[in-house]
């Protein structure tokens, strides 16, 4: 390796922390190159693959030439007819197909990129704390100015409005949520919603909601929608992605909904950067939400039993932690007086499992550990064992 001198990375890449998981990644490869058996219970990805039907749908739609050339930028127009129906069926939402929906290559690249689109230099982003990092760098690169907001556990990882800085909130302009949320998995409700309508009126704020897990959900009541509340298209736009609800990370495939101003401020920054999604991605993309239904159900039911099992290993290790409801993510309070690096670092040398420290997803989650059920129950339960003895 050589050190970089002669080329000085911009300010805005200097001001952003180190990407958590890259050196996460680090920290376990030289474990696995010292030929240790690692069990990862860190990365939101998905270890199951893509339903056949969707790989079989991509297959035919790369052969045909017509999707060899530039993608319209808005997207295939049956594409967007797809989300729309799925989004009427699942939330009973009507979206306008020319004007309220953009596909996107991953949510991470719109929800990266639409600061650009709202932001000047000075403008405030309020992003959730802890939070997924794109919110933080979205906003350093569109030149605004993150001020983050606590999620407590007291307040059930929900933000509260009451105890955001009047004078940094004149200056904002945007408003990030998460529901269901990562890294805590916290649902939304319907009334917290309805306040971050309100107070994204009063406050002339851009209100985003970033879906990714919404149907990761294991209870009776599915997660609602931010678009399912009146208002909500008056200021609101809401990311969601195939990524996790389909096994389709690696694809990049994803749109973003609502009002059609934020739709098409987002659309005039991607027209400048990408070309779209590839159309065969799209043309699988259809496939998925028309006909993905009883998958996303026998997969939820995956993640249910893997939910379980560890739930009931972190019970027996006396870990303290709330039952996910929704998401492939359990959030649980770091045992004794370790802090979440400590604790993390911890785990991954004496029993080479890796799970992700609070604190890297900002500062209110000190004192916290996120795992993933990203992998089997028989690792899992492998995993419960390794912990048990490196913490007795
Ligand atoms: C995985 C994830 C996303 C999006 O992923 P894409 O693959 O880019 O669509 C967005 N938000 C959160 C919180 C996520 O965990």
């Amino acid at each position: 390796m050589t050190t970089m001198t002669k080329f000085k990375l911009s300010n805005r890449l200097q001001v952003l922390p180190p990407y958590l998981f890259v050196e996460i990644d680090r920290a376990k490869k030289e474990l696995i190159a010292a030929g240790k058996d690692v069990i990862s219970l860190a990365i939101g990805d998905p270890d199951l693959p893509t339903p056949d039907f969707i790989v079989e749908a991509l297959k035919g739609a790369s052969a045909d030439p017509k999707n060899h050339q530039y993608p319209l930028d808005a997207g295939l127009l049956e594409f967007r007819q797809a989300i729309a129906q799925w989004f009427q069926n699942r939330f009973s939402v009507k979206l306008e197909v020319n004007g309220e929906i953009l596909p996107l290559i991953g949510s991470k690249e719109g929800i990266s990129h639409f600061p650009l689109a709202f932001l000047n230099p000075g403008d405030v982003s309020l992003i959730p704390d802890p939070g997924y990092p794109p919110y933080l760098s979205g906003t350093i690169f569109a030149g605004g100015q993150p001020y983050y907001y606590p999620l407590l556990e007291k307040n059930n990882y929900l933000p509260d409005f009451n105890s955001f800085d009047p004078e940094v909130v004149k200056k904002a302009k945007i408003l990030c949520l998460c529901y269901p949320n990562s890294p805590t998995s916290a649902m939304a409700t319907e009334e917290m919603f309805k306040e971050a309508i309100a107070f994204s009126k009063k406050n002339d704020l851009i209100l985003i909601n970033d879906m990714a897990y919404s149907e990761i959900a294991f209870g009776n009541k599915k997660p609602i929608s931010l678009l399912q509340i009146p208002g909500a298209k008056d200021v609101g736009i809401e990311f969601h992605s195939l990524s996790k609800t389909y096994n389709m990370t690696g694809w990049r495939i994803a749109f973003a909904c609502g009002n059609s101003e934020l739709i098409t401020g987002l659309a005039k920054i991607k027209s400048n950067i990408d070309s779209g999604v590839f159309q065969a991605i799209q043309v699988a993309g259809i496939t998925a939400l028309k006909r993905g239904d009883s998958f996303v159900s026998e997969n939820v039911a995956i993640y249910k039993k893997r939910r379980d099992v560890m739930m009931s290993g972190l019970k027996k290790l006396g870990i303290e932690c709330h039952e996910p409801e929704a998401t492939f993510y359990i959030w649980a309070k770091v045992p004794g007086k370790m802090t979440s690096s400590e604790f993390c670092m911890k785990l991954l040398k004496e029993a080479y499992v890796v799970v992700t420290p609070g604190h890297g997803f900002g500062k209110h989650g000190e004192g916290y550990f996120r795992i993933a059920l990203t992998t089997t129950e028989d690792r899992i339960e492998e995993a419960v064992k390794r912990i048990a003895k490196a913490i007795s």
